[in-house]
């Protein structure tokens, strides 16, 4: 008998999801006071990063658009905003909610397109999870007396909220869903390389009746987000970003009065103990550092693994990674998607290269490369040092460094050994190792043999250089709400 020959056997055939679901315009205005209009700036383009083709044209706030944008939202809290009752505000976020989920695949095609996320990933997590937001925060607008800063807790008035381009219309979400509840209204500014699923948003705020001016998204890059958060007649802040932007706009905004949040950088240590469940783990790793291409701010980018166990954690690990699809972000079988922009692939690889130069070892999965676009094949480190540049900074791509420790003192202390303290996880079989561990970590969130988990009543948030102020939950309240005295909140 014919020997059968299966190499090719269980090859996927290609399934892209039909981008005839988008009504894309050729060129997007600023959404300002309910419409859209033209910037004072020179207009740019947005592309595909797995194509680098041009998807829209794009217009660019200056600081006329941005005095524009922040009298537009004043108007609209003196207005209306500020008169309306928690309830009523309520049900517009119900119905920003209902319609996002209404035109949740239009919104994760568009996504994957200007972003370059697999659009499992975008139609299966991002999406489902704007709408979660929404919902959760329209449950919160007629009980901020509950909310832990007293009774009766005043809203701040406008909020600048500038956002990047690794979750777009999430990141959104988490900005602009608490700062309506709480009585705010809005300028928003997201990233260059991803204003698209911003711009659909803004048609959804007029699908929904929202207020003229109650939100407000100005497109443009660094300057224009300069321009905002330095506005004078702003009265909050919040960032998300690069921890060098954050020093730049904490140090610009002290003194202002304006109140400010921070949620930056991380550099997240997960940790696997030799009792782990190895199988769960190595499915933990690969979502933990190689989900969105590891431009997640909390990914689990530096493997502590016990000795014990490494050989066959990380013979495991790179099993796995072979079978990784790499390539169109839009076709449903593919699990890395293209880097956002060629800045973020350069960065990506002179990080690797050092990585390489300082003597760790480094292992590529085996990925085709497509001709066109911005892509970099899954990556280990192994027999990484703490002091490595590898180890210490953020790479903010689908590189792994591998550490390894003997003992839980040493896992707490290399895993503690970071600038920053955003995220963490744990692995082992027992619970009171897990929260003895726990206990010591310095990270505002620590996943238990899971990771890159969210959920909008669950607070989120770094120590140290991953900055300050918590999004999600009550607690994501109250960095939009003006206590009036008495306060529970910790
Ligand atoms: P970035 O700081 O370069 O840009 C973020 C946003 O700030 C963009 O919209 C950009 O246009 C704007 N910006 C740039 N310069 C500015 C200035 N001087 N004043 C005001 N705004 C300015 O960061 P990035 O490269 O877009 O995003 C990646 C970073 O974001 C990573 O460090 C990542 O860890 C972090 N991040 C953090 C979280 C979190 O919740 N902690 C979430 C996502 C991303």
């Amino acid at each position: 008998m014919a020997a059968f020959d299966n190499t090719n056997f269980l090859d996927y055939a290609p399934a892209p999801e039909s981008t005839t679901i988008l009504h894309l315009k050729k060129s997007y205005g600023l959404f300002i006071n309910g419409e859209f209009v033209p910037g004072h700036g020179a207009s740019f383009l947005t592309v595909s990063p797995s194509t680098e083709t041009t998807i829209a044209e794009i217009a660019n706030a200056n600081a006329t658009d941005v005095d524009l944008a922040v009298a537009a939202a004043r108007g609209a809290y003196d207005r209306t905003w500020s008169k309306l009752s928690g309830a009523d505000r309520g049900k517009y976020l119900f119905r920003i909610a209902r319609l996002v989920q209404e035109r949740a695949r239009e919104l994760a095609v568009a996504e994957s397109l200007d972003n370059g996320k697999p659009i499992k990933e975008s139609r299966d997590v991002d999406i489902p999870l704007v709408a979660a937001w929404f919902f959760y925060y329209a449950g919160w607008a007629d009980k901020l007396d509950y909310a832990g800063i007293g009774p009766n807790p005043r809203a701040l008035g406008v909020a600048a909220q500038v956002i990047p381009w690794n979750f777009p219309l999430l990141m959104l979400a988490w900005k602009i869903a608490p700062a309506l509840a709480a009585g705010n209204t809005v300028v928003l500014k997201p990233a260059e390389t991803t204003p698209l699923t911003a711009l659909i948003f803004a048609e959804i705020l007029q699908q929904a009746e929202l207020p003229a001016g109650v939100v407000n998204i100005i497109t443009g890059a660094g300057e224009t987000g300069h321009a905002l958060v330095n506005h004078p007649d702003v009265n909050k802040v919040a960032f998300t970003g690069s921890t060098a932007v954050g020093r730049a706009i904490a140090r610009s905004t002290a003194g202002s009065g304006k109140k400010l949040t921070l949620e930056l950088g991380g550099k997240a240590a997960n940790i696997v103990f030799d009792d782990a469940p190895i199988d769960e783990a190595i499915e933990g790793i690969v979502n933990g550092i190689f989900f969105n291409q590891g431009h997640v701010c909390c990914a689990g980018s530096r493997l502590l693994v016990q000795e014990n166990v490494h050989d066959e954690v990380v013979g495991r690990l790179k099993r796995r990674l072979s079978t990784l699809r790499l390539g169109d972000p839009l076709d449903k079988n593919t699990d890395i998607g293209a880097i956002n922009s060629r800045e973020q692939l350069d960065r990506i690889r002179e990080l690797s290269d050092i990585g390489e130069a300082e003597g760790a070892e480094r292992w590529t999965a085996p990925c085709v490369i497509p001709d066109k676009g911005f892509w970099f094949a899954p990556t280990i480190f192994d027999n990484v040092s703490t002091s490595h540049r590898i180890a210490r900074e953020e790479v903010f791509g689908p590189v792994l460094s591998v550490l390894t420790f003997r003992t839980p003192a040493e896992a707490i202390a290399k895993a503690n050994n970071t600038p920053y303290g955003l995220s963490a996880g744990i692995w082992s079989d027992k619970g009171s190792r897990i929260l003895a561990v726990a206990d010591q970590l310095k990270a505002g969130v620590i996943w238990a043999n899971t990771f890159n988990r969210f959920d909008p009543a669950s607070p989120f948030g770094g120590y140290k250089e991953s900055g300050y102020g918590r999004e999600g939950g009550r607690h994501g309240l109250a960095a939009y709400l003006e206590s009036t005295g008495w306060s529970a909140a910790k």
